[in-house]
Protein backbone atom coordinates (compact mmCIF):
# COMPACT_ATOMS: atom_id res chain seq x y z
CA UNK A 1 0.00 0.00 0.00
CA UNK A 2 2.51 2.27 0.72
CA UNK A 3 3.92 1.47 -2.62
CA UNK A 4 0.09 2.38 -4.11
CA UNK A 5 0.78 6.05 -2.10
CA UNK A 6 4.26 6.52 -3.68
CA UNK A 7 3.45 5.41 -7.54
CA UNK A 8 0.32 7.99 -6.89
CA UNK A 9 2.36 10.51 -5.47
CA UNK A 10 4.96 10.12 -8.50
CA UNK A 11 1.97 10.25 -10.60
CA UNK A 12 0.52 13.36 -9.62
CA UNK A 13 4.08 15.04 -9.27
CA UNK A 14 5.28 14.45 -13.06
CA UNK A 15 1.43 14.97 -13.97
CA UNK A 16 2.12 18.92 -12.01
CA UNK A 17 5.85 19.37 -13.62
CA UNK A 18 4.46 18.33 -16.90
CA UNK A 19 1.51 20.92 -17.09
CA UNK A 20 4.00 23.70 -15.64
CA UNK A 21 6.57 22.23 -18.10
CA UNK A 22 3.88 22.54 -21.28
CA UNK A 23 2.78 26.31 -19.92
CA UNK A 24 6.27 26.98 -20.19
CA UNK A 25 7.48 26.12 -23.37
CA UNK A 26 4.50 27.76 -24.92
CA UNK A 27 4.42 31.11 -23.18
CA UNK A 28 6.85 32.04 -20.35
CA UNK A 29 10.00 33.22 -21.07
CA UNK A 30 12.60 29.73 -19.65
CA UNK A 31 15.20 31.92 -17.63
CA UNK A 32 16.41 31.14 -13.89
CA UNK A 33 13.46 32.84 -12.45
CA UNK A 34 11.46 30.85 -14.16
CA UNK A 35 12.74 27.26 -13.52
CA UNK A 36 12.79 28.35 -9.77
CA UNK A 37 9.14 29.65 -9.78
CA UNK A 38 7.82 26.34 -11.83
CA UNK A 39 9.60 24.34 -8.75
CA UNK A 40 8.32 26.50 -5.72
CA UNK A 41 4.65 26.11 -7.88
CA UNK A 42 5.40 22.27 -8.46
CA UNK A 43 5.97 21.64 -5.01
CA UNK A 44 3.10 24.11 -3.50
CA UNK A 45 1.15 21.98 -5.52
CA UNK A 46 2.06 18.85 -4.29
CA UNK A 47 1.94 20.32 -0.99
CA UNK A 48 -1.74 21.40 -0.85
CA UNK A 49 -2.56 18.45 -2.71
CA UNK A 50 -1.11 16.36 0.42
CA UNK A 51 -2.57 18.72 2.84
CA UNK A 52 -6.18 18.86 1.40
CA UNK A 53 -8.27 17.46 4.05
CA UNK A 54 -10.59 15.58 1.63
CA UNK A 55 -7.86 14.06 -0.59
CA UNK A 56 -6.06 12.70 2.63
CA UNK A 57 -9.98 11.44 3.96
CA UNK A 58 -9.56 9.64 0.77
CA UNK A 59 -6.51 8.17 1.02
CA UNK A 60 -7.02 7.17 4.95
CA UNK A 61 -10.31 5.89 3.64
CA UNK A 62 -8.44 3.73 0.32
CA UNK A 63 -5.75 3.36 2.34
CA UNK A 64 -6.08 2.37 5.84
CA UNK A 65 -3.15 0.68 6.83
CA UNK A 66 -0.97 3.99 5.61
CA UNK A 67 -0.14 4.87 9.12
CA UNK A 68 0.30 8.82 10.40
CA UNK A 69 3.98 8.09 11.27
CA UNK A 70 4.48 7.76 7.04
CA UNK A 71 2.25 10.72 6.35
CA UNK A 72 3.98 12.67 9.09
CA UNK A 73 7.60 11.13 7.48
CA UNK A 74 6.41 12.50 4.05
CA UNK A 75 5.10 15.71 5.41
CA UNK A 76 8.16 16.34 6.92
CA UNK A 77 10.32 14.98 3.18
CA UNK A 78 7.95 17.40 1.78
CA UNK A 79 8.81 20.32 3.94
CA UNK A 80 12.17 19.95 4.15
CA UNK A 81 12.12 20.25 -0.17
CA UNK A 82 9.61 23.09 -0.26
CA UNK A 83 12.22 25.32 2.35
CA UNK A 84 14.80 24.34 0.62
CA UNK A 85 13.16 25.33 -3.02
CA UNK A 86 11.60 28.49 -1.27
CA UNK A 87 15.44 29.14 -0.05
CA UNK A 88 16.76 28.68 -3.70
CA UNK A 89 13.74 31.06 -5.11
CA UNK A 90 14.24 33.09 -2.60
CA UNK A 91 18.41 33.27 -3.42
CA UNK A 92 16.79 33.96 -6.62
CA UNK A 93 14.94 36.82 -6.40
CA UNK A 94 17.66 38.67 -4.30
CA UNK A 95 20.36 37.99 -7.20
CA UNK A 96 17.38 39.42 -8.95
CA UNK A 97 17.29 42.15 -7.25
CA UNK A 98 20.97 43.00 -6.77
CA UNK A 99 20.87 44.00 -10.59
CA UNK A 100 21.08 47.27 -9.67
CA UNK A 101 23.08 49.91 -11.37
CA UNK A 102 23.75 52.90 -10.30
CA UNK A 103 25.07 55.60 -13.23
CA UNK A 104 26.94 58.69 -12.08
CA UNK A 105 26.42 61.15 -14.75
CA UNK A 106 28.81 64.00 -15.28
CA UNK A 107 26.19 65.86 -17.23
CA UNK A 108 22.77 64.53 -17.85
CA UNK A 109 20.19 65.31 -20.19
CA UNK A 110 17.48 63.43 -18.73
CA UNK A 111 14.64 65.32 -20.80
CA UNK A 112 15.80 66.33 -24.08
CA UNK A 113 14.18 69.53 -24.89
CA UNK A 114 14.54 70.80 -21.21
CA UNK A 115 18.13 71.55 -19.65
CA UNK A 116 20.76 69.17 -18.64
CA UNK A 117 22.33 68.90 -15.24
CA UNK A 118 25.06 68.54 -13.92
CA UNK A 119 26.76 65.35 -11.25
CA UNK A 120 23.64 63.24 -11.59
CA UNK A 121 22.86 59.70 -10.29
CA UNK A 122 20.30 57.67 -12.65
CA UNK A 123 19.41 54.13 -10.53
CA UNK A 124 18.55 51.51 -12.50
CA UNK A 125 16.85 48.19 -11.33
CA UNK A 126 15.79 45.14 -13.62
CA UNK A 127 15.83 47.30 -16.83
CA UNK A 128 14.19 49.97 -15.76
CA UNK A 129 14.80 53.22 -14.27
CA UNK A 130 13.98 53.70 -10.43
CA UNK A 131 15.25 57.19 -9.62
CA UNK A 132 16.96 60.52 -11.10
CA UNK A 133 18.85 62.04 -8.18
CA UNK A 134 21.01 65.12 -8.09
CA UNK A 135 24.86 64.68 -6.70
CA UNK A 136 26.78 61.47 -6.62
CA UNK A 137 24.80 58.82 -4.85
CA UNK A 138 26.96 55.89 -3.37
CA UNK A 139 26.34 52.74 -4.84
CA UNK A 140 25.97 51.18 -1.90
CA UNK A 141 23.06 52.87 -0.88
CA UNK A 142 20.82 51.33 -3.19
CA UNK A 143 22.24 47.31 -2.55
CA UNK A 144 25.40 45.57 -1.21
CA UNK A 145 25.77 44.16 -5.09
CA UNK A 146 24.68 47.40 -6.67
CA UNK A 147 27.04 47.67 -9.66
CA UNK A 148 28.49 51.65 -10.10
CA UNK A 149 28.60 53.19 -13.81
CA UNK A 150 31.25 55.96 -13.69
CA UNK A 151 30.18 58.51 -16.17
CA UNK A 152 31.19 61.24 -14.78
CA UNK A 153 33.32 62.72 -17.42
CA UNK A 154 30.43 62.15 -20.04
CA UNK A 155 27.18 63.36 -21.33
CA UNK A 156 24.55 61.67 -20.86
CA UNK A 157 21.23 61.55 -22.28
CA UNK A 158 18.53 58.41 -23.59
CA UNK A 159 19.26 56.12 -26.37
CA UNK A 160 18.74 57.85 -29.60
CA UNK A 161 15.65 56.80 -31.62
CA UNK A 162 15.82 56.63 -36.12
CA UNK A 163 11.80 55.99 -36.98
CA UNK A 164 13.18 55.40 -40.47
CA UNK A 165 15.31 52.07 -41.26
CA UNK A 166 15.59 49.61 -43.88
CA UNK A 167 17.75 46.80 -41.21
CA UNK A 168 17.89 44.31 -44.10
CA UNK A 169 19.63 45.75 -47.28
CA UNK A 170 22.65 48.58 -47.75
CA UNK A 171 22.57 50.58 -51.11
CA UNK A 172 25.31 50.21 -53.16
CA UNK A 173 26.53 48.98 -56.89
CA UNK A 174 25.53 45.37 -56.35
CA UNK A 175 22.31 45.72 -54.17
CA UNK A 176 20.49 44.17 -57.21
CA UNK A 177 22.45 41.36 -57.64
CA UNK A 178 23.06 40.58 -54.20
CA UNK A 179 19.27 40.11 -53.92
CA UNK A 180 19.38 37.33 -56.31
CA UNK A 181 22.42 36.12 -55.13
CA UNK A 182 21.82 36.00 -51.05
CA UNK A 183 19.05 33.51 -49.83
CA UNK A 184 16.51 34.38 -47.46
CA UNK A 185 19.22 33.15 -44.55
CA UNK A 186 22.08 35.45 -46.01
CA UNK A 187 19.96 38.44 -45.54
CA UNK A 188 18.93 37.75 -42.02
CA UNK A 189 22.26 36.57 -40.49
CA UNK A 190 23.16 40.07 -42.80
CA UNK A 191 20.55 41.98 -40.35
CA UNK A 192 21.77 40.75 -37.47
CA UNK A 193 24.95 42.75 -38.17
CA UNK A 194 23.50 45.73 -39.51
CA UNK A 195 21.31 45.80 -36.08
CA UNK A 196 24.16 45.12 -33.77
CA UNK A 197 26.63 48.40 -35.66
CA UNK A 198 22.71 50.29 -35.36
CA UNK A 199 22.82 49.95 -31.89
CA UNK A 200 26.38 50.54 -30.90
CA UNK A 201 26.19 53.49 -32.77
CA UNK A 202 24.06 54.75 -30.00
CA UNK A 203 20.21 54.01 -31.61
CA UNK A 204 18.50 51.79 -29.00
CA UNK A 205 15.09 51.70 -30.75
CA UNK A 206 14.25 51.90 -34.42
CA UNK A 207 11.37 52.05 -36.91
CA UNK A 208 11.74 49.54 -39.84
CA UNK A 209 9.82 50.92 -42.66
CA UNK A 210 10.28 48.54 -45.98
CA UNK A 211 11.87 44.84 -45.38
CA UNK A 212 11.03 41.12 -45.79
CA UNK A 213 8.17 41.21 -43.42
CA UNK A 214 9.16 37.64 -42.25
CA UNK A 215 12.31 38.10 -41.78
CA UNK A 216 12.03 41.63 -40.17
CA UNK A 217 9.46 40.16 -37.57
CA UNK A 218 11.64 37.40 -36.84
CA UNK A 219 14.80 40.20 -36.16
CA UNK A 220 12.31 42.37 -34.11
CA UNK A 221 11.37 39.20 -31.71
CA UNK A 222 14.76 37.83 -31.49
CA UNK A 223 16.22 41.43 -30.82
CA UNK A 224 12.94 41.51 -28.02
CA UNK A 225 14.04 37.98 -26.45
CA UNK A 226 17.53 38.93 -25.63
CA UNK A 227 19.01 36.83 -28.63
CA UNK A 228 20.49 39.22 -30.80
CA UNK A 229 22.34 42.35 -30.13
CA UNK A 230 20.13 44.60 -31.90
CA UNK A 231 18.01 48.22 -31.14
CA UNK A 232 14.27 47.63 -30.34
CA UNK A 233 12.57 47.09 -33.64
CA UNK A 234 9.02 48.70 -34.19
CA UNK A 235 8.25 46.53 -37.79
CA UNK A 236 6.01 47.94 -40.57
CA UNK A 237 4.41 46.02 -43.46
CA UNK A 238 4.42 47.75 -46.20
CA UNK A 239 1.17 48.57 -48.33
CA UNK A 240 1.15 49.78 -51.71
CA UNK A 241 -0.26 49.63 -55.38
CA UNK A 242 0.44 48.02 -58.35
CA UNK A 243 3.54 49.42 -60.21
CA UNK A 244 4.11 51.81 -57.18
CA UNK A 245 6.84 52.43 -55.41
CA UNK A 246 6.51 49.88 -52.81
CA UNK A 247 6.60 47.28 -55.72
CA UNK A 248 8.97 45.21 -57.28
CA UNK A 249 10.78 46.37 -60.34
CA UNK A 250 13.60 46.26 -62.99
CA UNK A 251 13.42 42.10 -63.39
CA UNK A 252 12.30 39.93 -65.76
CA UNK A 253 8.52 39.21 -66.00
CA UNK A 254 8.74 36.09 -64.26
CA UNK A 255 10.90 37.18 -60.88
CA UNK A 256 8.59 40.34 -60.91
CA UNK A 257 5.43 37.60 -60.31
CA UNK A 258 7.38 35.66 -57.77
CA UNK A 259 8.35 38.81 -55.54
CA UNK A 260 5.20 40.48 -55.92
CA UNK A 261 3.94 41.16 -52.40
CA UNK A 262 0.28 40.30 -51.72
CA UNK A 263 -0.09 43.31 -49.95
CA UNK A 264 0.12 45.31 -52.96
CA UNK A 265 -3.47 46.56 -53.50
CA UNK A 266 -5.63 48.39 -55.87
CA UNK A 267 -9.20 50.07 -54.79
CA UNK A 268 -10.17 50.72 -51.49
CA UNK A 269 -11.54 47.62 -50.37
CA UNK A 270 -8.26 45.99 -51.67
CA UNK A 271 -6.17 47.92 -49.87
CA UNK A 272 -8.32 47.61 -46.54
CA UNK A 273 -7.80 43.58 -47.22
CA UNK A 274 -3.95 44.32 -47.74
CA UNK A 275 -3.70 46.48 -44.53
CA UNK A 276 -5.42 43.89 -42.69
CA UNK A 277 -3.40 41.17 -44.09
CA UNK A 278 -0.30 42.72 -42.91
CA UNK A 279 -1.22 43.52 -39.20
CA UNK A 280 -1.95 39.78 -39.48
CA UNK A 281 1.30 38.75 -40.18
CA UNK A 282 3.04 40.98 -37.19
CA UNK A 283 3.10 44.89 -38.68
CA UNK A 284 3.65 47.23 -36.01
CA UNK A 285 2.81 49.78 -38.06
CA UNK A 286 1.75 50.20 -41.97
CA UNK A 287 4.06 51.92 -44.87
CA UNK A 288 2.14 53.33 -47.10
CA UNK A 289 3.85 54.82 -50.01
CA UNK A 290 1.53 57.60 -51.34
CA UNK A 291 4.12 59.07 -54.07
CA UNK A 292 6.63 58.01 -56.02
CA UNK A 293 10.14 57.54 -55.00
CA UNK A 294 13.85 57.72 -56.10
CA UNK A 295 14.57 54.84 -56.27
CA UNK A 296 12.32 53.09 -58.20
CA UNK A 297 13.50 51.96 -61.22
CA UNK A 298 10.46 53.41 -63.19
CA UNK A 299 9.80 56.62 -64.84
CA UNK A 300 6.81 57.33 -62.38
CA UNK A 301 8.19 60.38 -60.68
CA UNK A 302 7.60 61.42 -57.55
CA UNK A 303 4.14 62.37 -57.86
CA UNK A 304 0.74 61.50 -55.76
CA UNK A 305 0.50 57.66 -56.60
CA UNK A 306 -1.95 56.25 -54.02
CA UNK A 307 -5.62 57.49 -55.04
CA UNK A 308 -7.35 59.11 -52.28
CA UNK A 309 -10.33 56.60 -51.46
CA UNK A 310 -6.80 53.76 -50.94
CA UNK A 311 -5.17 56.21 -48.95
CA UNK A 312 -8.59 56.87 -46.93
CA UNK A 313 -9.24 52.77 -46.66
CA UNK A 314 -5.41 52.45 -45.28
CA UNK A 315 -5.62 54.65 -42.78
CA UNK A 316 -9.35 53.85 -40.85
CA UNK A 317 -8.42 49.72 -41.16
CA UNK A 318 -5.01 50.63 -39.41
CA UNK A 319 -6.43 52.73 -36.94
CA UNK A 320 -8.93 50.46 -36.54
CA UNK A 321 -6.85 47.45 -35.52
CA UNK A 322 -4.72 49.86 -33.43
CA UNK A 323 -1.73 50.44 -35.47
CA UNK A 324 -0.31 53.67 -36.87
CA UNK A 325 0.17 54.43 -40.40
CA UNK A 326 3.67 55.85 -42.21
CA UNK A 327 3.43 57.54 -45.63
CA UNK A 328 6.56 57.83 -47.70
CA UNK A 329 6.04 60.89 -49.79
CA UNK A 330 7.79 63.55 -51.70
CA UNK A 331 5.09 66.06 -54.16
CA UNK A 332 2.83 67.85 -52.21
CA UNK A 333 -0.14 66.69 -53.89
CA UNK A 334 0.93 63.21 -52.32
CA UNK A 335 1.82 64.67 -48.70
CA UNK A 336 -1.50 66.45 -48.63
CA UNK A 337 -3.97 63.79 -49.54
CA UNK A 338 -2.00 61.58 -46.82
CA UNK A 339 -2.31 63.94 -44.30
CA UNK A 340 -6.20 64.31 -44.81
CA UNK A 341 -6.80 60.77 -45.11
CA UNK A 342 -5.29 60.85 -41.31
CA UNK A 343 -1.66 59.86 -41.67
CA UNK A 344 0.55 59.36 -38.44
CA UNK A 345 3.78 60.42 -40.28
CA UNK A 346 5.15 62.09 -43.53
CA UNK A 347 8.54 60.07 -44.43
CA UNK A 348 10.75 62.54 -46.87
CA UNK A 349 8.09 64.96 -47.64
CA UNK A 350 10.44 66.71 -49.94
CA UNK A 351 8.07 68.99 -51.76
CA UNK A 352 5.85 70.26 -48.64
CA UNK A 353 3.98 73.27 -49.29
CA UNK A 354 1.93 75.80 -47.76
CA UNK A 355 -1.34 73.45 -47.68
CA UNK A 356 0.92 70.79 -46.19
CA UNK A 357 2.43 72.61 -43.52
CA UNK A 358 -1.08 74.01 -42.83
CA UNK A 359 -2.10 70.41 -42.29
CA UNK A 360 0.70 68.74 -40.39
CA UNK A 361 0.09 71.72 -37.74
CA UNK A 362 -4.02 70.76 -37.91
CA UNK A 363 -3.38 67.13 -37.62
CA UNK A 364 -0.03 67.01 -35.54
CA UNK A 365 1.53 64.40 -37.58
CA UNK A 366 5.12 64.20 -37.68
CA UNK A 367 7.89 64.78 -40.22
CA UNK A 368 10.25 62.17 -40.45
CA UNK A 369 13.05 63.85 -42.96
CA UNK A 370 15.62 61.63 -43.95
CA UNK A 371 17.92 64.40 -45.48
CA UNK A 372 21.05 61.40 -45.23
CA UNK A 373 19.48 59.64 -47.61
CA UNK A 374 18.63 62.82 -50.00
CA UNK A 375 22.58 63.40 -49.20
CA UNK A 376 23.15 59.58 -49.95
CA UNK A 377 21.84 59.73 -53.14
CA UNK A 378 23.41 62.78 -54.74
CA UNK A 379 26.36 61.62 -53.32
CA UNK A 380 26.21 58.23 -55.54
CA UNK A 381 25.00 59.72 -58.78
CA UNK A 382 27.22 61.81 -58.90
CA UNK A 383 30.20 59.64 -58.21
CA UNK A 384 29.17 56.09 -59.56
CA UNK A 385 26.96 54.91 -62.68
CA UNK A 386 25.08 52.07 -61.12
CA UNK A 387 22.11 54.04 -61.32
CA UNK A 388 19.90 53.88 -63.84
CA UNK A 389 19.06 57.02 -65.94
CA UNK A 390 15.57 57.29 -64.33
CA UNK A 391 17.08 56.86 -60.53
CA UNK A 392 20.22 59.45 -61.30
CA UNK A 393 17.88 61.88 -62.30
CA UNK A 394 15.12 61.98 -59.24
CA UNK A 395 18.25 61.48 -57.20
CA UNK A 396 20.03 64.79 -58.10
CA UNK A 397 16.72 66.63 -57.99
CA UNK A 398 14.80 65.07 -54.73
CA UNK A 399 18.29 65.00 -52.96
CA UNK A 400 19.06 67.84 -53.40
CA UNK A 401 15.78 69.42 -52.89
CA UNK A 402 15.29 67.51 -49.43
CA UNK A 403 16.64 69.79 -46.74
CA UNK A 404 15.76 73.17 -48.00
CA UNK A 405 11.98 71.78 -47.76
CA UNK A 406 12.95 70.80 -44.05
CA UNK A 407 14.13 73.67 -43.36
CA UNK A 408 10.87 75.23 -44.11
CA UNK A 409 9.09 72.74 -42.50
CA UNK A 410 11.44 73.26 -39.28
CA UNK A 411 10.89 77.15 -38.99
CA UNK A 412 7.13 76.35 -39.31
CA UNK A 413 7.11 74.82 -35.89
CA UNK A 414 5.74 71.06 -37.76
CA UNK A 415 6.38 68.34 -35.34
CA UNK A 416 9.53 66.11 -36.30
CA UNK A 417 10.47 63.03 -35.49
CA UNK A 418 14.42 61.73 -36.66
CA UNK A 419 14.73 59.55 -39.18
CA UNK A 420 17.69 58.16 -41.94
CA UNK A 421 16.26 55.89 -44.21
CA UNK A 422 19.71 54.03 -43.06
CA UNK A 423 19.61 50.98 -45.53
CA UNK A 424 20.35 54.00 -48.00
CA UNK A 425 22.87 55.38 -46.37
CA UNK A 426 25.03 52.87 -44.15
CA UNK A 427 24.03 51.44 -41.36
CA UNK A 428 25.67 52.35 -38.21
CA UNK A 429 26.20 55.87 -39.65
CA UNK A 430 22.49 56.83 -38.26
CA UNK A 431 23.87 60.17 -36.29
CA UNK A 432 25.02 61.89 -39.07
CA UNK A 433 21.24 63.10 -40.07
CA UNK A 434 21.82 65.47 -36.59
CA UNK A 435 24.84 67.29 -38.95
CA UNK A 436 22.48 67.76 -41.77
CA UNK A 437 19.87 68.87 -39.37
CA UNK A 438 21.92 71.10 -38.24
CA UNK A 439 23.07 72.36 -41.30
CA UNK A 440 19.37 72.94 -42.57
CA UNK A 441 19.00 75.56 -38.99
CA UNK A 442 17.82 72.80 -36.72
CA UNK A 443 18.67 73.96 -33.08
CA UNK A 444 20.97 70.93 -30.88
CA UNK A 445 18.39 70.66 -28.45
CA UNK A 446 15.50 70.55 -30.98
CA UNK A 447 17.53 67.69 -32.88
CA UNK A 448 17.97 65.84 -29.65
CA UNK A 449 14.31 66.23 -28.46
CA UNK A 450 13.66 64.94 -31.93
CA UNK A 451 15.96 61.25 -31.89
CA UNK A 452 14.13 60.75 -28.22
CA UNK A 453 10.68 62.54 -26.61
CA UNK A 454 9.39 63.01 -30.49
CA UNK A 455 10.01 59.85 -31.92
CA UNK A 456 8.49 58.02 -28.54
CA UNK A 457 5.14 59.88 -28.72
CA UNK A 458 5.47 59.11 -32.66
CA UNK A 459 5.17 55.32 -31.88
CA UNK A 460 2.73 55.59 -29.19
CA UNK A 461 5.85 54.81 -26.25
CA UNK A 462 6.41 58.00 -24.29
CA UNK A 463 5.49 55.68 -20.97
CA UNK A 464 8.58 53.61 -21.42
CA UNK A 465 11.53 55.31 -24.10
CA UNK A 466 12.60 58.92 -24.79
CA UNK A 467 13.65 60.18 -21.78
CA UNK A 468 15.44 58.85 -18.56
CA UNK A 469 12.84 59.14 -15.72
CA UNK A 470 11.35 56.60 -13.33
CA UNK A 471 9.45 53.87 -14.80
CA UNK A 472 11.50 54.25 -18.06
CA UNK A 473 13.23 51.56 -19.53
CA UNK A 474 17.37 51.94 -19.09
CA UNK A 475 18.36 53.16 -22.72
CA UNK A 476 20.90 55.21 -22.28
CA UNK A 477 23.78 56.32 -24.44
CA UNK A 478 27.02 58.71 -23.14
CA UNK A 479 29.65 60.68 -25.62
CA UNK A 480 32.31 62.59 -24.59
CA UNK A 481 31.59 65.88 -25.02
CA UNK A 482 27.94 67.99 -25.39
CA UNK A 483 25.65 67.96 -28.78
CA UNK A 484 23.81 70.75 -27.09
CA UNK A 485 26.88 72.70 -28.22
CA UNK A 486 28.79 70.87 -30.69
CA UNK A 487 25.97 68.32 -32.28
CA UNK A 488 28.72 66.23 -33.81
CA UNK A 489 29.50 64.58 -30.05
CA UNK A 490 26.83 62.40 -31.14
CA UNK A 491 28.76 60.88 -34.22
CA UNK A 492 31.23 59.02 -31.33
CA UNK A 493 29.01 57.11 -28.63
CA UNK A 494 31.48 55.83 -26.44
CA UNK A 495 28.58 54.03 -24.05
CA UNK A 496 25.19 52.20 -25.00
CA UNK A 497 22.79 50.77 -22.59
CA UNK A 498 20.18 49.00 -23.51
CA UNK A 499 16.87 47.63 -20.93
CA UNK A 500 19.77 47.95 -18.12
CA UNK A 501 22.06 45.95 -20.10
CA UNK A 502 25.66 47.45 -21.18
CA UNK A 503 26.17 46.67 -25.30
CA UNK A 504 29.07 48.99 -25.47
CA UNK A 505 31.53 50.77 -22.88
ZN1 LIG B 1 12.84 54.33 -46.74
Amino acid sequence: MRFTLLADFLSRSFDILRRYATLDAIGLAWGHTGFVQLYSTYYIQLFAWIDCPCVLSQYFADNRDVGKETMKNLKKTLLGTAAITGMVAFAASAALAADVKVIHAGELLAVPGTASKSEQTVVIEGGRITAVLDGYRDAGDFGADAQAVDLKDKFVMPGMMDMHVHIQMELGPNSDSQRLRMSDADIAMQSVHYAKQTLMAGFTTVRDLGANPEQLYALRDGVARGWIDGPRIVGSGGVSVTGGHGDVDGMRPDLLEKYTSKTICDGGADCRRATRRAIKFGADVIKITATGGVLSDTNTGTGQQMADDELTEVMDTAHSLGRKVAAHAHAAQGINAALRAGVDSIEHGSYADAESIRLFKETGAYLVPTLLAGATVVKMAESSDFMSPAIKEKALRVGNDMAGNFAVAYREGVNIAYGTDSGVSKHGTNAEEALLMKEAGMSEADILKSATVNAADLIDMSDSLGTLEAGKYADIIAMDTSPLSDISAVLNVSFVMKGGKIYKD
